[in-house]
């Protein structure tokens, strides 16, 4: 009895010893700290994200330069504009958008090209302009000239692939990609999503540099389904 005694003793004068008092605070105040954090750390919204659709370009070949009215502009205000040769490769320039209009003058030279398959698969790409400039330069003005005339593919586009693919690259889906580059009947590439393997982390709609892939909801919320869309609001060229 008296052992229980001195043993009950004991931990009350532990409950009441400062050093103990310090300990239980500070775990408290670290628990306290960790589920605040969890509870305000920034959310990523977790929607499914879908490719705006695409801007239209009305082309007006005046004088020595050609000027391009896009439908509208994007939020990097800058884009593509591309005109393919006679063996089915793609030559692109990037351009920047004023009140929406780009413009390519005559000394315009091409940016990059990119290979594509008779398939219609891209095969690679290269790139025309660079450092030291070793390489000869593809007047761009005259390819588009040449497209408009012969009846090649020409217009405008939105992505930077393949010169950029910051959607794949930062896509947490890593096994296969769910964005798979296209090229479009129209001749543009852009990516599609393959939306039913989303884990909808929402990071892609962060990192496209060129605002080019929404979030589902807001667009939903903003415009209703969206003219094109069916009755789940998925635009024809998404499905
Ligand atoms: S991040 Fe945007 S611009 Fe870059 S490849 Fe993807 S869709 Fe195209």
């Amino acid at each position: 009895m008296e052992v229980f005694k001195k043993a009950a003793n004991k931990i009350l004068s532990l409950f009441q010893s400062t050093a103990f008092n310090v300990v239980v605070l500070f775990l408290l105040t670290i628990s306290i700290t960790i589920i605040s954090y969890g509870r305000v750390k920034p959310e990523i919204p977790a929607t499914y994200p879908e490719i705006i659709p695409h801007l239209k370009g009305e082309f007006r070949f005046a004088g020595d330069q050609v000027s391009i009215r896009v439908s509208d502009t994007l939020l990097s205000r800058r884009m593509l504009v591309f005109a393919y040769d006679e063996e089915g490769n793609q030559f692109l320039i990037a351009k920047p958008i004023y009140e929406k209009t780009i413009t390519i003058t005559k000394d315009d030279e091409a940016d990059f090209k990119v290979f594509i398959s008779a398939g219609g698969n891209i095969e690679g790409h290269e790139v025309l302009k660079g450092e030291g400039d070793s390489q000869p330069q593809t007047n761009f003005y005259r390819l588009l000239l040449d497209a408009q005339e012969k009846g090649y593919k020409y217009g405008v586009q939105e992505c930077f692939y393949p010169m950029e693919q910051r959607c794949a690259d930062v896509c947490p889906v890593k096994d296969t990609s769910l964005f798979t580059f296209h090229v479009f009947e129209d001749g543009r590439i852009g990516p599609t999503i393959e939306t039913w393997r989303c884990p909808r982390s929402g990071i892609c709609i962060h990192y496209c540099p060129q605002g080019i892939i929404r979030n589902v909801a807001e667009r939903i919320i903003k415009e209703g389904k969206g003219p094109g869309a069916d009755e789940d609001g998925v635009f024809e060229e998404q499905r």
